[in-house]
């Protein structure tokens, strides 16, 4: 069929398309053969996004330990690892300040009588405060203390990628430690696991198209549009902010270095929407690395330790949208925020970013631990709710495009040779 000879990004753009179509048409009620259509999207979609999850660990790991240790030498360790954490920081706090401005511009959460009123308590508040409600400040150092973990193995089961990394960079980093034997069969081992993860995700890359059709079609029927009314301007603000930093700051970057910035979201396009599709940037990963090692061609060495790395701590929408929604909600409440706390609201959206997981709705911890860490009533969480999916969908793609600008930048900066050039695969 024509369709399966047109490039992976195509098919899944147009799945896309048909997705939103379907999604409308479908709602929550329609059945088919006496099933449920929307059951049906679900099914498929679960089944997409337990395929893509079930690679993370093993990726993560293998891929850290091959990465390290390829890098040779604590010197150029420590190298790559102040160039990718300056990169990091630095682009995250360009993001964040984006947000703080274009908040601060429209005013979206300024309307006159009740917040409550005008914007309305999601249907989904019951569950949500007894959810944040122990949060505070002291959840940031928590982040922190489990990136060492007690338990290596049940940091992995419960998807704590941070004390996963650290324990993979200290692996890979004492395989070009041991000798002999020992560090050949390691080395092979774990290069070994590396390459079939990487074949899987090739295989499971294929099924993208139907995936992502199924997971947005089920979010479109369940979100309707209705949800957008009284907060279209919120809503316009967080895609505002996340447009800077997709189409100017990062591009920019990207043109500083020499770089097409076109020829680069070209070849990051299956991944981006496969982003956009799942909320996940951990379930992007094995795409996100698939797409820059075989269309931009970045090397394996950089590639495999930027990403798992900037999967998880580099998270440039999320930080943004963490700042933009406490404002808003500050401004729904007829808060009035000063410099200082803004300044507060800025540095803990940063550091909070570093430790939310690559999964859906991960934001929304945060930004109830910064709202208790400024003193704001975390009912107000109650108000973005009704659009916080589709704002994830955006912030992962913008999550994802960043971890992949900084592996380009970082791998030109190594010196490598050969990245965007060439035509780009599907
Ligand atoms: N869904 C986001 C991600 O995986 C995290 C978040 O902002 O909720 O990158």
């Amino acid at each position: 069929m024509a369709f399966f000879k047109l490039k992976l990004h195509w098919q899944i753009l147009i799945a896309l398309v048909l997705a939103i179509v379907a999604g409308l048409l479908a709602g929550r009620e329609a059945a088919l053969l006496g099933v449920s259509v929307y059951s049906i999207f679900d099914f498929i979609g679960q089944l997409f996004l337990n395929a893509l999850k079930m690679l993370i660990v093993p990726l993560v790991v293998s891929s850290i330990i091959v990465g390290v240790s390829g890098i040779g030498g604590s010197r150029n360790l420590g190298r790559l690892g102040a160039k990718t954490i300056g990169y990091y920081v630095l682009t995250t706090l360009l993001a964040v300040l984006a947000g703080l401005f274009v908040v601060n511009l429209l005013q979206p959460g300024v309307v006159e009588g009740s917040a409550q009123e005008v914007f309305g308590l999601s249907a989904e508040r019951a569950g949500f405060e007894a959810q944040f409600a122990d949060k505070d400040a002291g959840d940031i150092v928590e982040v922190f203390l489990r990136m060492i973990p007690t338990n290596v193995v049940a940091a992995a089961s419960a998807g704590q990628m941070l004390g996963l990394i650290f324990f993979s960079l200290l692996y890979g980093y004492y395989l070009t430690r041991i000798e002999g034997d020992h560090a050949k069969v390691q080395g092979d081992f774990w290069n070994g696991m590396f390459a079939i993860m990487m074949r899987i995700t090739d295989l499971i890359m294929r099924f993208a198209p139907l995936g992502v059709f199924a997971l947005v079609a089920k979010t479109v029927a369940d979100s309707g549009i209705e949800v957008f009314g009284p907060l279209a301007l919120f809503f316009l603000t967080v895609v505002a902010a996340l447009g800077i930093h997709f189409f100017i700051t990062l591009p920019l970057l990207l043109l500083l270095a020499g770089f097409n910035p076109l020829r680069h979201y070209q070849a990051m396009s299956a991944a981006l929407l496969t982003a956009f599709s799942t909320a996940s940037s951990s379930a992007t990963l094995p795409l996100t690395m698939e797409s820059l090692e075989k269309n931009a061609g970045v090397s394996n060495r950089t590639t495999s330790f930027v990403l798992p790395l900037g999967a998880t701590v580099n998270m440039d929408g999320t930080a943004l949208y963490e700042c933009v929604a406490v404002i808003f909600i500050a401004q729904a409440y007829g808060i009035e925020l000063g410099l200082a706390t803004q300044i507060t609201v800025v540095l803990l959206a940063l550091t909070t970013s570093i430790g939310v997981a690559g999964i859906p709705a991960a934001s929304l911890v945060a930004i109830s631990i910064i709202l208790a860490a400024v003193g704001l009533p975390l009912e107000g969480i109650g108000l973005i709710l009704a659009v916080d999916r589709i704002l994830d969908m955006m912030r992962t793609s913008v999550n994802v495009f960043g971890d992949s600008c900084g592996a380009v930048l970082i791998a030109k900066s190594e010196g490598e040779q050969g990245i965007l050039q060439g035509p780009a695969r599907g």
